[in-house]
């Protein structure tokens, strides 16, 4: 059984063609899912996950890296699906994924809306909506900055604020292997902090990639851009200097 699958979701919305890499964690008693794509990407994850000879029914925990509608979008409908499944999410992000909080998403999105050029204020609106209609799911365990785990080889939650401030890594230490969900993302083959128009605070952005540079990580698996490979120091202190 491999440890760890990385999916690779295609999907089109209309303006390109686009990939979202959730992971995969399993053991011989946890199957974990690492952030779960959008709504309505149930089915395209069960069916990635049994190319890969994956049975999807033995989904014991999802965790969720931040309440992005990107990553938590099919939450709901895989809780209704797989009761069991336990959702994992940061004690700082969990308020937002369950809904007790509003979504820093839409708060960002309704604030910046006035200062959309005129012809993507319709756009604008349109995203807004989509974040509005996220169904949020009850959070059933909270993690914070240097949890470890025994499940699936042991993993080690990592707080990387930035792109929002409850957002979480993960970090597989006996595969040398760091999930970043959005700390980081590959542009072009480059490893850079993902989207930052959508990074909440670049500072914290940045200080959390020095973070990471402390790790001995192999490979990244980018949530946007998937596998990273090559020199993993370097490339995460070119990205100190360009920001
Ligand atoms: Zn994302």
């Amino acid at each position: 059984m491999d440890n760890i699958v990385i999916l690779k979701i295609n999907f089109n919305f209309g303006y390109g063609e686009n990939t979202i890499y959730p992971v995969i964690l399993q053991d011989e008693n946890e199957m974990i899912l690492v952030d779960c794509g959008y709504a309505d990407f149930l089915p395209m994850l069960e069916e990635a996950a049994c190319k890969r000879h994956v049975d999807f029914s033995r989904l014991t925990k999802v965790i969720v890296t931040h309440h992005d509608h990107d990553h938590m979008g099919s939450l709901a409908e895989i809780k209704q699906k797989y009761p069991n499944v336990q959702v994992v999410a940061s004690e700082k992000d969990a308020p937002y994924v369950s809904g007790r909080l509003k979504s820093l998403r839409l708060e960002q999105a309704e604030q910046t809306q006035s200062m959309l050029p005129p012809e993507q204020q319709e756009a604008g609106k349109a995203f807004q909506n989509i974040l509005r209609t996220v169904e949020n799911v009850e959070v059933d365990m909270t993690v914070k900055n240097g949890d470890y785990f025994t499940w699936c080889g042991g993993i080690e939650i990592l707080e990387t604020p930035g792109h929002m401030p409850g957002h979480i890594s993960i970090y597989l230490k006996k595969f040398k292997v760091l999930i970043s969900g959005d700390a980081l993302a590959i542009e072009n083959g480059n490893l850079e902090i993902a989207a930052p128009q959508f990074t909440l605070d670049m500072t914290e952005a940045k200080k959390s990639v020095s973070k990471l540079i402390k790790y001995d990580i192999q490979k990244i698996i980018c949530y946007h851009g998937g596998e990273y490979q090559g020199n993993i120091s370097n490339a995460l202190g070119n990205i100190e200097n360009i920001f």
